[in-house]
């Protein structure tokens, strides 16, 4: 059955009307890398299941600096090689969804107690272009120190001996996600989300041959069966080899990154900077919205893995940072937000987290069980074509038999450049006017929907004569549209993964607007009084969170 709609209902029915289907790949896990296998094998004809035990994106790939970059850093690590492929995916995942992937403008300060001078930050920013193979017209720019403080006057100016300006994207992390599922759940992928592994299934010669499952909003158990089992359960991948006894020597080593939301006014900077940190590691600071975001942090973690903590230390490391660099008055109590995500890396020993490679890996068990772990968010299409190729490969699909996802538009990107996006907004902006609606909203939704936005109006317009304040009627729209096309089962999968407004517009948020929204979605969604209460609470405890730091 192909859904038509990607809706937690329909998701229900599906699994009770689930037959004895063999599929012929069951991916464990609906963070990036699992949404871009899922995609890719269905592309190339596979029936597929994916499985995430909470929301899609919840784990990892929600908790990004939020960017598809190359990873300039990483050249003093001297992985060229990763630089070249990442770096030139950027332009891949930009053309297929432009409406979530923005150009920005990144500027590289250089200071005489710096970790590069001058010259070699020139001759690196060059070197990071052509790698990226960016073309010579938007290549780095570099400034002496009285240009740059006219390009970002908030700089401090004492020893700045200039800055490189170059070119990155700018995404929505969770966005991106939820695009590539919505993607592969149209053309026949089967995705559920609040479903865990718990174990496998073992066939003859102790192959796996399938996975035990437990929806988390029944209770109910599943079994599912697959010709190929793949685990791409980011920080939990290691977990899932050891129930299934294939954990070897090589592991992985999870790093916490923590980043932290300011009002744009506290930061006010021009655009974004990528700067050095007092213990030789470099942090962005990257505006967005009314506000203006920090991070990253990079420690080893080994604690519980589920909602790792943002502590005090997080917060003054990365503020006592920006100051040595930005000339801002910053507190703890200015912070609007925050978020921490774990890096799955493959351990390295003897490497300092920031040290450690962020290349990939896959693992092949006796039990046929494939694992992968490591890479990062911009380049999941290339992982995805890594791990499908080995199974295709196993099936017999030879390589020039396989389709590429390198020109599949995201559900909601379609738009052939730049110029079609922009005259898309003008159009929605011009109906937008005749329905209340103002210009910024509309915009908003179309960097969050693109060509979906649309849908979205039309919801407005069928509740016009119901709801009376215009704010309640924009929202309640977008509401409704994410319940039909997005598979949303609590509050916190909206106001955090759909919309990102817990980080950038905590503003809006109130107790009022949260228990609407909630009744909205318990309505809708035919949930029990009880279901509702624990996904208010569960909603409020994330955002007491993620302004408490201990
Ligand atoms: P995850 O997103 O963690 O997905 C794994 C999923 O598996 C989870 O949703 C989890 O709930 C699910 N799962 C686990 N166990 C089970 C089970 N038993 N049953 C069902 N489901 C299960 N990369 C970039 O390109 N750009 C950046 O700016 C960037 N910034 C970063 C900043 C930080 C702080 C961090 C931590 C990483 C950053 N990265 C960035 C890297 C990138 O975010 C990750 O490489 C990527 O998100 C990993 O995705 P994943 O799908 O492998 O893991």
């Amino acid at each position: 059955m192909q859904m038509q709609s990607f809706c937690f209902l329909e998701r229900n029915e599906a699994i009770a009307n689930r037959d004895k289907t063999l599929f012929d790949i069951i991916i464990i896990g609906g963070g990036i890398t699992g949404a871009g296998i899922a995609l890719d094998a269905t592309l190339n004809g596979q029936s597929v299941l994916l499985l995430e035990k909470n929301d899609f994106s919840s784990g990892t790939t929600g908790k990004s600096t939020k960017l598809i970059h190359g990873g300039l850093r990483y050249l003093k690590q001297l992985e060229f090689k990763m630089v070249h492929d990442v770096g030139r995916e950027r332009k891949v995942v930009y053309d297929n969804a432009r409406h979530i992937v923005r150009p920005e403008k990144m500027l590289l300060p250089i200071y005489k107690k710096g970790s590069l001078g001058f010259f070699s930050s020139s001759i690196a920013l060059w070197f990071y272009d052509i790698l990226g193979g960016i073309k010579k017209s938007e290549r780095r720019k570099m400034f002496n120190s009285a240009e740059t403080m006219l390009t970002e006057p908030t700089l401090l100016k004492d020893g700045l001996e200039g800055s490189g300006v170059y070119y990155e994207y700018r995404t929505d992390d969770a966005r991106l996600c939820i695009e590539v599922i919505k993607t592969a759940a149209r053309i026949g992928a089967k995705c559920f989300n609040y479903m865990e592994v718990k174990d496998f299934v073992y066939g003859p010669e102790e192959k796996v041959i399938g996975v035990n499952a437990i929806d988390k909003t029944s209770n109910q158990v599943y079994e599912f069966y697959g010709k190929t089992v793949i685990n791409a359960a980011g920080p939990w991948v290691d977990g899932l080899r050891q129930k299934n006894k294939s954990l070897s020597d090589k592991k992985l080593m999870l790093t916490k990154g923590v980043h932290l939301v300011f009002p744009f006014d506290k930061i006010p900077i021009a655009q974004s900077v990528y700067f050095d940190t007092l213990d030789n590691r470099m942090i962005f600071a990257i505006p967005r919205q009314s506000t203006t975001y920090v991070g990253t942090t990079d420690t080893k973690h080994i604690s519980e893995k589920e909602q790792p903590k943002v502590t005090k230390e997080d917060v003054d490391y990365l503020i006592k940072n920006i100051k040595n660099t930005l000339n801002v008055s910053l507190v703890s109590s200015d912070i609007l937000s925050s978020w921490a995500g774990l890096r799955p890396l493959i351990h390295e020993e003897g490497k300092s987290p920031s040290e450690v490679s962020r290349k990939d890996e896959i693992f092949v068990s006796n039990s046929g069980l494939l694992s992968i772990a490591g890479g990062k968010l911009t380049g999941y299409r290339l992982m995805a074509e890594e791990i499908l190729d080995v199974v295709l490969q196993k099936n017999g699909t030879r390589k020039k038999e396989r389709k590429s996802t390198k020109q599949t538009k995201l559900v909601g990107g379609n738009f052939i450049d730049e110029e079609n996006l922009q005259s898309f907004v003008l159009t929605q902006i011009k109906v937008g006017e005749t329905i209340g609606i103002e210009p910024a909203q509309i915009k908003n939704w179309v960097y969050r929907y693109g060509t979906e936005t649309s849908k979205i109006i039309e919801n407005v317009k069928k509740q016009s004569s119901q709801v009376a304040e215009s704010t309640d009627r924009s929202i309640i729209a977008e509401l409704h549209f994410v319940l039909k096309n997005e598979c949303i089962y609590t509050l916190s999968d909206f106001l955090i993964r759909r919309t990102g407004m817990l980080y950038f517009e905590s503003e809006k948020i109130t107790n009022e607007l949260c228990e609407k929204l909630n009744d909205e979605i318990g309505r809708t969604l035919k949930k029990t009084t009880e279901q509702n209460q624990q996904s208010i609470e569960a909603f409020k405890k994330e955002w007491r969170d993620s302004k408490s730091f201990e």
